[in-house]
This record gives C-alpha cells, sequence and structure tokens, in this order.
C-alpha cells in the first residue's frame, strides 16, 4: 500500500480502536486527534509508527505519549474551544498541536532547548499559529502569561506544583500525572472552584517521564 493511504487507515484505526472504544467521546478532541499528523512530530524513521497505540522516543531520551492518553488529558480539561491553555513539557509539539484545535490559545513550556527550539519551528511551519512555545522550568508556569483557564503537565512530579495551582483561574481545570516514583503516576485532576479553593480527583493510573525542576524532581542531565 502506498506510505501515505496505510497511515490514513492507521490513523482511521486508532480512532475507532484506540480513541472511540476505550471512551473517548469529546468531538473537538476526535476532531483534531483526525486533523494533526503524529508523523510529522516524530524522527523520520519512526514516522511509520505514527498510529501505533504506545508512546514513541522522540530526541533528548524523552517520549511522545500514546494516542490515547493524549486525547484522555484533552479532554479531562473540559474544553469549549475559547480557552487559553498552558501545557507544561513540550516535548515534540504534538499534544500542543492538538490542545490548539480544541481551545483559543496554547501556551507550552519544555526545559530542554533542543526540544522548545524543534517544536516551535514545527508548529509554525505546520501553521499551529495559536501555540507560543518557552524554554523554561515549566514547574514554575509561565507566570506573564497567567491566568489559564486548563493547565495540563505532560510529565510525573512529585506533588502538584504550588505555582500552577496560583496560576489556575477561578473555575479551572489542571490535569497532571502525580506520584511518588518517578516512572509511575495517578493522573490527577484538580479544579479551582469559583470561591477559589481546590477540588482533587483521581482519574487513573498513568506513566510518564519525570518532570524535572524547582518544584518538580532534581535536576537530570539537562
Ligand atoms: N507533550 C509532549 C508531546 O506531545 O510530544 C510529550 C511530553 S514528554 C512525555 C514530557 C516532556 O516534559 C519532555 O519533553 C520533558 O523534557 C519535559 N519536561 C520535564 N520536566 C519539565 C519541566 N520542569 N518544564 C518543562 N518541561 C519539562
Amino acid at each position: 500500500m502506498h506510505a501515505e493511504t496505510d497511515l490514513e487507515v492507521r490513523k482511521e484505526r486508532m480512532l475507532s480502536e484506540h480513541l472511540l472504544a476505550r471512551g473517548i467521546r469529546d468531538a473537538a478532541v476526535l476532531r483534531a486527534m483526525r486533523e494533526v499528523p503524529r508523523e510529522s512530530f516524530l524522527p523520520p524513521e519512526m514516522a511509520r509508527l505514527a498510529y501505533e497505540d504506545s508512546p514513541l522516543p522522540i530526541d533528548a531520551g524523552q517520549t511522545i505519549s500514546q494516542p490515547y492518553i493524549v486525547a484522555y488529558m484533552i479532554e479531562a480539561l473540559e474544553l469549549s474551544g475559547k480557552e487559553r491553555v498552558l501545557e507544561i513539557g513540550t516535548g515534540s509539539g504534538y499534544a500542543a498541536a492538538v490542545l490548539s484545535r480544541c481551545a483559543a490559545e496554547v501556551y507550552t513550556v519544555e526545559r530542554i532547548p533542543l526540544l522548545a527550539d524543534g517544536a516551535r519551528n514545527r508548529l509554525q511551519s505546520l501553521g499551529y499559529s495559536n501555540v507560543k512555545v518557552l524554554h523554561a522550568d515549566g514547574t514554575l508556569g509561565w507566570r506573564e502569561q497567567a491566568p489559564y483557564d486548563a493547565i495540563v503537565v505532560t510529565a510525573g512530579a512529585p506533588e502538584v506544583p504550588a505555582e500552577l495551582l496560583e496560576q489556575l483561574g477561578p473555575g479551572g481545570r489542571l490535569v497532571i500525572p502525580v506520584g511518588p516514583s518517578q516512572h509511575l503516576q495517578n493522573l490527577v485532576r484538580v479544579r479551582r472552584l469559583p470561591r477559589g479553593d481546590f477540588r482533587r480527583e483521581h482519574l487513573c493510573a498513568v506513566r510518564f517521564v519525570p518532570l524535572i525542576g524547582e518544584q518538580g524532581w532534581d535536576d537530570g542531565p539537562y
């Protein structure tokens, strides 16, 4: 089969077998997962695996998350399309691209310069003009652009960073993997109630690379 047709067939299978069959129902998320070409966010030798049901390696020893987890986390943010969203852990830029189809503005922070620069160039050349990329320690959020209607963290934290709670607007949702181990976490959703207090829910068990920084795990090699 022609490579492009083959990827389209695999993408449709991802939508029906990995997303719909597992309960993803948000129409905007499903549309975005169909629109955004995951293969364009992968190293060329990985492109043919773009619609497999798994995370994949990207540069600097990091990963692009499993499509189902990307869809699940974005659905959990309960977006209507009008929000300002902060993502911590840009990686390849794939989840930011999906988010950009489900929200008005996306701010994304990455601690590894190689990944931040790569994602910025990729998102720009693919036309995702409502995404801004910052190279910084995302455990401290992106204060200048706060408050956010929703925040998603795509790396595992020991605790919910206090700075991120502070940058969440009233009524906002924060979705973050949290756990005592660097490689196994609970996915948690924290809501900031209109009066300002927080309500925390456990969503499911997940496995993410560690969130490294001032309000995360201790520094690694970068
Ligand atoms: N969302 C990404 C994508 O779609 O490709 C996948 C993210 S990957 C699972 C987690 C990312 O979080 C890595 O790129 C890692 O460098 C980044 N990261 C870890 N600690 C961070 C921090 N304190 N601030 C910003 N990014 C961080």
